[in-house]
């Protein structure tokens, strides 16, 4: 069986869509499938449609969150409760066409754990465009693993890789990155990612900053390498400054001959006090980001709650 993953957030414009589009497309994959919808905490129709789409065709399923949880636990929850032997993950919008998802099931077939879909082309708009191309380039620098480029959710992963991912305890979920980690044979399938089919974005630019940082931070521990670095460099100039001090203090005459007369420097001490206490408001940041990543993992509450589902055992083992 087939298990296809899509968290909703108040996407009722878009679900009778998708409903209809990806309905059509699972019937030519010639396989059992099942698509369990995840309800981020809508506060529109979406979970009186998922209900009624559960009422057609059994095989719709739904979870329905008790608040809005964001969408990488969205999917995080859907993972834990798909059954089938691959799981294919993707927007609810349509951006990522449900026929497509053939060509993914092909390449499992072939024998490939993971296949991910890569953007070959976007509709976005510029500032959108280059903002995720930053970020993936940077992430693509930073991260100890190799997050391939321009991937994001839609993709295909096999059983045991839908088992890895649902040992992981993290709750700073960013599936992609979580995705590659995994490891085990992946391969990447271009796609053109179309515009969403209605509706508007629910991924706000602070949501998506929120998902570059943990991105980033989950995956790497270089900013903080990074932070030590930068106050060596500072500490070394600090000292070369205080050793020309000194000398400039010893040898005051050949200094004020060659032009450098010793003047009480007050600007100077400001500009190096500001400096200074800039890099170490950057290092006590980088610091923070990761000690308060650490504070969220420790308080251990689970990552989602569900108020009610549709068609689903929830005496599933967690
Ligand atoms: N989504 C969600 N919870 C949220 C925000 C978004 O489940 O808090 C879902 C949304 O319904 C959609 C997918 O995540 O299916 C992608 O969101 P969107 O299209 O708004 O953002 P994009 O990734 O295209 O910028
Ligand atoms: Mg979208």
């Amino acid at each position: 069986m087939i298990s296809v993953v899509i968290p909703c957030y108040n996407e009722e414009e878009v679900l009778p869509q998708l409903f209809a589009r990806l309905g059509a497309a699972a019937e030519t994959w010639g396989e059992e499938y099942e698509i369990l919808l995840v309800d981020d905490g809508s506060r529109d129709a979406t979970w009186q449609l998922i209900l009624e789409q559960h009422a057609r065709d059994e095989r719709w399923r739904g979870i329905s969150f008790s608040r809005n949880f964001g969408q990488q636990v969205a999917v995080s929850a859907g993972i834990q409760y798909a059954r089938g032997c691959a799981v294919i993950l993707m927007d609810a919008d349509l951006q990522d066409p449900p026929e497509q998802i053939e060509s993914l099931i092909a390449a499992w077939k072939k024998g490939y754990e993971v296949v991910y879909a890569v953007r070959a082309t976007r509709k976005e708009n510029i500032a959108k465009r280059a903002a995720f191309r930053t970020f993936y380039q940077m992430l693509h620098s930073l991260a100890e693993i190799d997050i391939p480029l321009d991937s994001g959710l839609f993709s295909l992963m096999d059983r045991r890789v839908v088992n890895v991912l649902k040992a992981m305890p993290e709750r700073n979920r960013f599936v992609p990155g979580l995705r590659s980690w995994a490891g085990f044979r992946q391969i990447g399938i271009e796609f053109d990612r179309g515009a969403r089919a209605a509706g508007e974005v629910k991924n706000t630019l602070s949501r998506l900053t929120n998902l570059a940082l943990d991105g980033m931070i989950s995956f790497s521990t270089l900013p903080l390498r990074m932070a030590t670095y930068l106050g060596f460099a500072v500490a070394f100039a600090a000292f070369l400054g205080a050793a020309f001090t000194l000398v400039k203090r010893i040898f005051v005459d050949w200094f004020a001959k060659m032009g450098f007369p010793f003047v009480q420097g007050f600007s100077s001490l400001f500009i190096g006090m500001l400096f200074l206490g800039g890099v170490q408001l950057i290092c006590l940041g980088i610091l923070g980001e990761y000690l308060g990543r650490i504070y969220e993992e420790v308080k251990g509450r689970p990552l989602w709650t569900i108020r009610e589902t549709a068609g689903l055992e929830m005496d599933v083992p967690k």
